[in-house]
């Protein structure tokens, strides 16, 4: 017996997360680049949603029905098969726990979200690494790590940090590839931004197949990530499962209210989307043309690699950055510590990084 309580094993093996910075010392104005989030906020009907939500003393609804009917409604889903959650994080939590336990594994790639670790390893499960190819998944990597002790499979498409994605093709080859009780969860986080025919989110795959689950969320291109509001759509067992184990009043009003808004505000999707477009394409181009390397992304967000000489690393670049109230995403804990996460922002927030990373590269000393 031990002098005081003990977490289960795994616990300790948990780096916690640690979100993007939002603040730099002596800056007045920030321009926050770090954590994926738009540029355009959220549809001002779901900021309306909120601001007129009444009755902060009644329980929410614990089944969510109106949201779920409206995602279903909008996707062409059943909405039996729709699970809400208080930001796609605890869904994939909640998948986690209902079909991980100690010892069990869990596959994830090596530069992906960091949320896949921290479930399996909060579940007791040993967490499985896939090496990537240029920084994009390499699906026979994940098949060739499938034990009879894997459980579950983890593919962001497109990923995040890297913001690289794989055909639909290479989804549907890994998923031909697992033994039917592996659990493949598909984290269409950023699906709204990509503009390639070869990609699909892969709702067509959940639909005919009974190991598929995808988690989705509204905290991107949506603008609702302080609303913590995510979901899921599963076989019907799967859907099952996880709402015995999830909290019965997981999803608050006000983000329910904001969601339903938001879902069927199309015309500012659009926008954003539009706006992703030109501002991606831009970036891309002008800080290549500054000499650093672009990994091709299809997400609202860019992955920059920077020299190791002294003086021009990754983290000089970040302290420069901050020092000008630009906020970008050192990414050392996804083993990218060469690189830096760069947000799509709005157009003065785009130039102003374009800018100083001129003014970094020629040595300029901080301010400008
Ligand atoms: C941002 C992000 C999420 C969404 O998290 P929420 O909990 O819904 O805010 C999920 N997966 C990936 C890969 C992300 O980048």
């Amino acid at each position: 017996m031990s002098a005081r309580p003990q977490p289960r094993p795994g616990v300790m093996q948990i780096e916690a997360y640690v979100p993007g910075k939002s603040s730099a010392a002596g800056v007045a104005k920030i321009y926050k680049l770090s954590s994926n989030e738009t540029p355009l906020g959220p549809s001002p009907k779901a900021a309306e949603a909120v601001r007129g939500f009444n009755h902060l003393e009644l329980y929410p609804d614990g089944g969510a029905a109106r949201l779920r009917e409206a995602i279903a409604a909008r996707y062409g889903l059943d909405a039996n098969r729709i699970v809400c959650g208080s930001g796609s994080d605890e869904l994939l939590s909640l998948i986690t726990n209902t079909y991980v336990g100690p010892g069990d594994e869990g596959i994830f790639t090596e530069h992906g979200f960091l949320v896949y670790r921290i479930a399996v390893l909060a579940a007791g499960g040993v967490p499985v690494v896939a090496p990537e190819k240029d920084y994009r998944t390499d699906v026979d990597a994940i098949l060739s790590r499938v034990t009879d002790r894997t459980r579950i499979v983890f593919l962001a498409n497109p990923n995040n940090p890297t913001g690289t994605y794989i055909p639909f093709d290479e989804v549907k080859r890994l998923h031909a590839g697992l033994p039917p009780h592996v659990v493949l969860v598909l984290d269409a986080a950023y699906a709204e931004y990509v503009r390639r025919n070869d990609y699909e989110s892969g709702l067509e795959l959940v639909a005919t197949s009974e190991n598929v689950v995808m988690t989705r969320t509204f905290s991107k291109i949506y603008g609702l990530a302080n609303m913590r509001l995510g979901w899921m759509v599963a076989p019907a067992h799967v859907v099952d499962a996880v709402n015995r184990i999830r909290g019965p009043f997981n999803v608050n009003g006000p983000a329910m209210a904001a969601g339903i808004a938001a879902i069927q505000d199309e015309a500012h999707v659009a926008r954003a989307v539009e706006h992703n477009e030109r501002w991606a394409a831009w970036l891309t181009r002008e800080i290549e043309a500054l000499g650093l390397k672009v990994t091709p992304s299809v997400g609202n967000f860019l992955m920059i690699h920077f020299p190791q000489d002294a003086g021009r690393t990754a983290k000089d670049a970040d302290a420069f950055l901050s020092s000008r109230g630009l906020i970008l995403r050192r990414i050392d804990a996804y083993g990218l510590p060469h690189a830096l996460r760069l947000t799509v922002g709005d157009e003065e927030a785009n130039r102003l990084v374009v800018a100083a990373l001129r003014d970094f590269l020629n040595g300029t000393k901080t301010h400008a």
